[in-house]
């Protein structure tokens, strides 16, 4: 079995959640997997070691798992982007449509230090409509860091999140579907 196959089988469709006619990617049978998630993180580990990067900035929640593993293996600080109000010190914040209404990001202003055009990657489990990583990109910019790239363990690209996105950032899924 290629790497990406063995990824992809450790990914399980549920149906019908959160709610009746969606098809929800839940990716903790990959996590508990000790093969799948190893070659997933050794994948991102050889993907991104050459790319020169200062930090690596997670969306919560599950963006924290892979990115905050990925950090230590490339010898980087991590940062959380996370959902309004659960940030202590001063943030900058974005706003996204949802299906239904409206969500928020934000981040500290510091997050990404004190010299400008720090390199970040920004990472999540899954990229839909690309709402929630257009505005974690929009942030990192915001900081005076730079978005090099947004990577997801899953795109779906029947939604247009990814072509959107590419407007702004360079954006890598580990599997399509
Ligand atoms: P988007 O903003 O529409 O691209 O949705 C992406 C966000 O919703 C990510 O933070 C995902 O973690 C979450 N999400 C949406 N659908 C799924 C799913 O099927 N499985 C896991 N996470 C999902």
């Amino acid at each position: 079995k290629t790497e990406k196959q063995i990824i992809k089988n450790s990914i399980r469709d549920i149906k019908d959640f959160p709610k009746p006619g969606i098809v929800f990617k839940d990716i903790t049978t990959l996590l508990n997997n000790k093969e799948a998630y190893g070659v997933l993180m050794n994948h991102l580990y050889q993907r991104y070691k050459e790319y020169n990067l200062d930090y690596i900035a997670g969306i919560d929640a599950r963006g924290f798992i892979f990115g905050a593993a990925l950090a230590q293996m490339l010898g980087l600080g991590f940062v959380p982007i996370r959902k309004k109000g659960k940030l202590p010190y001063t943030t900058i914040s974005e706003k996204y449509a949802l299906e239904y209404g409206i969500d928020e990001i934000e981040v500290h202003i510091d997050a990404f230090g004190e010299k400008e055009g720090a390199r970040v990657l920004v990472i999540d489990d899954l990229i839909a409509t690309g709402g929630t990583a257009n505005a974690a990109a929009t942030l990192v910019n915001q900081t005076g860091a730079e978005c090099v790239e947004c990577c997801f363990i899953l795109g779906l690209t029947f939604l247009d999140g990814i072509k959107k996105l590419q407007d702004k950032t360079d954006v890598y899924s580990v599997i399509e579907v």
